[in-house]
């Protein structure tokens, strides 16, 4: 990820739950303030990388409410007392029902959760300073949000696209031609961002539209220039949490 002097930024991805959902560790090299993104389960596995880092936990971000991807938000905060803020408030039904779907999936430790703040489209985060772009994409499930840094070329995901594939709209709410507008017309327009997905390996936007099956340029006739960005592949290996 590029830096700014001022602001260097840090990225960890730490697989968590059997589903092996990637929640984000991104903290502040100077001041080792962090935030997680989308912590889903494995709270002593989190606790443990903030310890490991040297770090303070400020922020948890949720994209969405499914439970690999909100089921530790409510334990984290009860432990650091620090405030969980998202996604959007179309998902509070999906938030209400990480403990019975958690059961369904034969998963423990997840709770559920009642966000301090939802967030809309267009909000922005801020982590030291450096500014997270709030982008409100519908169609995974109805309230899900996408957390971008355009100058740092970063963007979080989650289950809306994926290196090869997108989300899944089978769910309720789901909706499978609103999901490919929101790739489209709202993560598209953002630029070549690298992104890391809620599962699998990082990718990027520019190599997406131009090999992914679902949302390639060719298949949905989206016009702009696709770019893929020379040192993707060293990304890709340098961000795995290990
Ligand atoms: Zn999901
Ligand atoms: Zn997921």
């Amino acid at each position: 990820m590029s830096q700014s002097p001022a602001h260097r930024i840090e990225l960890r991805i730490i697989p968590v739950t059997p589903l092996q959902q990637n929640c984000s560790l991104i903290w502040d090299t100077a001041t080792k303030h962090a935030a997680f993104v989308d912590p889903g389960g494995d709270t002593a596995t989190l606790m443990g990388a903030l310890k490991h880092f040297g770090l303070t936990l400020k922020h948890i971000w949720l994209t969405h409410g499914h439970l690999d991807h909100a089921g530790a938000a409510a334990e984290l905060r009860e432990l650091t007392g620090v405030p969980v803020v998202g996604p959007h408030k179309d998902d509070q039904f999906w938030l209400d029902q990480i403990e019975e779907s958690s059961r369904r999936y034969g998963l423990t430790g997840g709770r559920n959760v009642t966000p301090d703040r939802y967030l809309e489209d267009g909000d922005e985060l801020d982590l030291e300073g450096t500014k997270f772009q709030v982008i409100h994409t519908p169609g995974h499930t109805p309230g899900h949000v996408v957390i971008a840094n355009a100058r740092a070329k970063i963007a979080f995901v989650g289950d809306v696209l994926f290196a090869g594939s997108i989300g899944r709209t089978d769910f309720p709410r789901g909706n499978h031609e609103q999901l490919i507008a929101s790739i489209t017309d709202k993560l598209w327009p953002l630029g070549d961002l690298t992104f890391v997905p809620g599962h699998g390996p990082t990718s990027s936007f520019a190599r997406e539209r131009q090999t992914n099956p679902f949302v390639a340029d060719r298949i949905t006739g989206y016009a702009g220039t696709a770019k893929v960005a020379a040192d993707e592949g060293e990304q890709r290996t340098s961000k795995r949490y290990t």
